[in-house]
């Protein structure tokens, strides 16, 4: 976290394509942020790039050396050992690591395994993001479910990405949408950091300023944002990735306003 505004930015992008393209994001926006994201098994919707996987955990063994706070999703428990052995296990041990649960993940013995895991490696925080649909009562499960297997809340922090558009009023047309009440209320009642997602909520470039534009001034603990040094080449979520050439003026609107 930057330590002068205690707001955690992590940005990078939808998932790592090649070691170079990790590394020289990593380094091009290593004076803007404290957490680089970048993820190895992509969720998706349909049938698609699914990430590189495995072959990917060395580059982000690279990443580390930046300095930066590493984050990456993991869908199995399996995930989340490879990492602690080919990752966590062969850097320093100051590095710190983030790995998050994804919307999709919403299998709760699977979310308290992924938990039991990493509750005991004191450089492993768990970040949870909400599940799509609109129901506070899930979201507050998961984060039981999560501190029921010991997991230290310390370590623990969460993400809103919107929820799914099903029937709402939705002007901009965006990908998901945000319900900033409940997210602020989880964040009041759980009393964990609660990070947004303009990424996956706004599902376009122009949608990820207006959104963080609107959450600037709403309490939250910082941003999860996907920037890639190429968006147009980007091999996953291509239209809402921004350039890391823009990612000083998002990082000033959201400043902007405490
Ligand atoms: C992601 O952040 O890469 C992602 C897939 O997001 P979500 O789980 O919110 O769809
Ligand atoms: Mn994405």
């Amino acid at each position: 976290m930057k330590e002068s505004e205690n707001r955690l930015i992590i940005a990078g992008p939808c998932a790592a394509e090649s070691r170079d393209s990790v590394v020289n994001c990593a380094k091009e926006i290593r004076p803007l942020v404290q957490g680089f994201r970048a993820s190895l098994w992509k969720p998706r919707t349909v049938p698609g790039f699914e990430g590189v996987g495995s072959k990917g955990i060395p580059w982000l063994v690279d990443v580390v050396q930046t300095g930066l706070i590493t984050a990456t999703e993991v869908i199995v428990p399996g995930h989340v050992d490879e990492l602690i052995e080919n990752l966590v296990a062969k850097c320093d041990s100051s590095a710190r690591f983030i790995f998050w649960l994804g919307s999709r993940n919403q299998n709760h013995l699977v979310q308290r395994e992924i938990a039991s895991l990493i509750k005991d490696n004191s450089q492993i925080s768990l970040m949870i993001k909400n599940q799509p649909w609109e129901e506070e009562r899930h979201w507050l499960g998961i984060i039981d479910h999560i501190l029921s297997s010991g997991f230290p809340s310390n370590r623990l922090l969460l993400c809103h990405r919107g929820f799914a558009p099903s029937g709402r009023d939705n002007p901009h047309n965006f990908r998901n949408l945000p319900n900033w009440e409940m997210a602020k209320r989880i964040k009041e009642r759980s009393g964990l950091p609660m990070i947004i997602d303009p990424s996956h909520i706004g599902g376009t470039k122009e949608n990820v300023m207006t959104i963080v534009n609107e959450a600037s001034g709403l309490g939250f603990d910082g941003l999860l944002v996907e920037v890639h040094q190429n968006p147009q080449q980007a091999l996953s979520d291509s239209s809402q990735q921004i350039s890391t050439s823009d990612l000083p003026k998002l990082l000033k609107l959201f400043e902007s306003k405490p």
